[in-house]
């Protein structure tokens, strides 16, 4: 659904950058993180050595790519960006790697989406920094081995899980982003309307964190919607009734659940009475790509406790069925 406001996919991103912080103080929230890659960071400057390949894991719109590119900007490196389904041949990643210099970082969005004859020579590069190619085909081929750049990766995923483990065992500092509480919200959108010159009031800038699914990127996206209703109805400051009506006017929720998040829920009750029933299922009744509903709509469900993931498929909690004003089944555990 192209239109879908609060995606956290990538649509739009050049908008979003304005509001990209640009360095490790700046970002909020995900402290644990952010105090382990300091010291990672200052170590590696400290031996002036690439620092070590990089893995971020969470959900779309925390903050993987942000993070990827204050890690070079704080190394003082040059920064190359790609994403797993870009890279179609072994020769498209060769000539990314040969073009890298001393300490650059690398970043692969994506990384569980890279096809398996690139993600082979990605080993022997990120481990010995070489490349491996085959060059020419029949008995006249042969192997080349050619010295790389000493580089560090950074590469992203939504899903651990699909990731092989190989590639997964490469990566020496794996980092996972949770998702935000309301209060880093808040003073994330605060430094938005900052910069993009929007009054906002302190209770206007609680109501659009209290909606934002726990996600930076919503949180802004969220913030500009608001801002065009505020403008068109002439309104100065923007207060928690502003943003509240223009959230409503959006179909987001209290909890920020959109049309499609209800069209989850409901589908699962009207359908499945509650379920268990299966992703392959749940896709198909939603007319939804299995990948976009693990990705965009679960993720936040499971962690408001509003589904659980169980060996026979997804199951309503009590709390979801309560969300939509009706009333539990018995036997559902609360
Ligand atoms: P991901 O790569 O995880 O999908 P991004 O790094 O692209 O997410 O972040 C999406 C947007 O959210 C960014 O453009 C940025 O404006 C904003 N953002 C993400 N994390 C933060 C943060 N900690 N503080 C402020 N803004 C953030």
């Amino acid at each position: 659904d192209a239109e879908r406001l609060i995606s956290a996919d990538k649509r739009g991103e050049d908008v979003d950058a304005t509001m990209r912080p640009q360095s490790l103080d700046e970002f909020v929230g995900q402290k644990a993180a952010r105090a382990n890659l300091k010291v990672f960071v200052e170590a590696a400057r400290g031996r002036g050595e690439a620092l070590d390949h990089v893995l971020f894991v969470g959900p779309p719109g925390l903050g993987k790519t942000t993070l990827a590119q204050i890690m070079a900007r704080e190394l003082g490196v040059n920064f190359r960006s790609t994403s797993g389904p870009v890279i179609a041949k072994a020769g498209d990643l060769a000539a990314l790697l040969t073009n890298l210099e001393d300490r650059d970082v690398l970043f692969i969005d994506e990384i569980h989406r890279l096809n398996p004859a690139v993600e082979e020579i990605l080993y022997p590069a990120m481990e010995d920094f070489q490349l491996d190619l085959i060059i020419g085909e029949g008995p006249a081929a042969r192997s080349v081995k050619i010295d790389l750049a000493k580089f560090t990766l950074v590469a992203a995923t939504t899903r651990l899980g699909l990731l092989t483990t190989p590639l997964r065992d490469r990566f020496g500092i794996p980092v996972r982003l949770d998702f935000y509480t309301v209060e880093e919200l808040q003073s994330i959108v605060t430094r938005g309307a900052r910069i993009l010159g929007l009054p906002l009031a302190g209770d206007g800038a609680e109501e659009i964190a209290r909606r934002a699914r726990g996600t930076p990127r919503i949180a802004g996206r969220l913030l500009r919607r608001v801002r065009d209703f505020a403008s068109v109805a002439g309104a100065g400051e923007v207060t928690r009734r502003i943003a509240d009506e223009a959230l409503q006017r959006l179909e987001v929720d209290a909890l920020g659940l959109d049309q499609l998040d209800r069209r989850y829920l409901s589908m699962i009750v009207n359908n499945f009475g509650g379920g268990p029933v299966g992703i392959e299922t749940i896709a198909a009744a939603l007319s939804e790509p299995r990948d976009a509903i693990e990705d965009i709509i679960e993720p936040y469900m499971i962690q408001q406790g509003f589904i659980q993931r169980t060996p026979r498929g997804r199951v309503l909690a009590a709390k979801a069925w309560r969300h939509m004003g009706l009333q539990p089944p018995k036997d559902l555990a609360q």
